[in-house]
């Protein structure tokens, strides 16, 4: 097992994802932050990479990004945890987004290798996996209105979020995508007993990501990776999906 801690992931790596978002004083009701935690882990295997997203202040850096976006009821936990399984969890009470060590540990062993000193790749699935469990805490605590299965209105929020950033910004979250499913179909239905219980919503993430930012994955269409929907469609379903979400969210953006 490779270890975590020789990851360069930055807060920088994770995408600057908005760049001019101008800041205003929290209303009543919405005092609430991102906030970052580190719980030191029981399996000393995972310590060195505890220290070293502590020492790189990668959640916190996320957090930043995030509070400068939303105005949030209470505090929303950023977590990097030991969890005894491969995968991301979602408490409610009180609102946690954790990402485990073993689901990280998975991933690194089959993306960090010395044709990617930098953890490029690594860095693509993390990004990802840290937008959708943000999704999944905001349309919880935000109340969000939407009419899908929880888990495609994660994606969904990605969608949104990606869409919302200047392309080169955020030209690794396909592929992100891409590296967790491929990797790891279950991880976000670990008791699933189906091989592969996020195929087809893997595939409509995909379509809708392409269509965001088309010019950007240009290949994934050329080489017949939007499965049965057609480029232009992935364009249309995409724009109407960050509209929707557009309007879902506005409420809870700072201006
Ligand atoms: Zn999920």
């Amino acid at each position: 097992m490779r270890t975590l801690s020789i990851l360069s992931t930055t807060a920088a790596a994770l995408a600057i994802l908005y760049g001019a978002v101008m800041l205003i004083t929290p209303s009543a009701g919405a005092q609430g932050r991102f906030v970052a935690a580190y719980p030191v882990p029981a399996d000393s295997v995972f310590l060195g990479a505890q220290q070293s997203y502590m020492r790189q202040r990668t959640l916190e850096g996320l957090a930043a990004q995030m509070n400068g976006l939303f105005l949030l009821p209470r505090d929303i936990t950023l977590e990097l945890a030991e969890c005894g399984k491969a995968k991301a969890l979602y408490p409610a009470e009180p609102p946690v987004v954790r990402l485990c060590y073993e689901l990280l540990t998975v991933l690194a062993d089959e993306l960090l290798n010395p044709k990617d000193p930098e953890g490029l790749e690594m860095n693509e699935a993390f990004f990802y996996l840290w937008l959708h469990g943000i999704g999944h805490a905001l349309i919880r605590e935000l109340r969000l209105p939407v009419d899908m299965p929880p888990e495609e209105a994660a994606d969904q929020f990605v969608v949104w979020a990606v869409g919302s950033a200047r392309p080169g910004d955020v030209a690794g979250a396909l592929p992100g995508v891409t590296w967790v499913h491929s990797l790891i179909p279950s991880w976000d239905a670990p008791d699933s007993l189906d091989p592969d219980p996020t195929a087809e919503r893997f595939q409509k993430t995909i379509c809708l990501l392409y269509g965001a930012h088309p010019r950007n994955w240009g290949y994934v269409a050329d080489r017949g990776h939007l499965g049965a929907r057609s480029p232009a469609e992935c364009v249309g379903e995409s724009r109407r999906v960050r509209a929707r979400w557009a309007e879902m969210l506005a409420p809870h953006l700072r201006r």
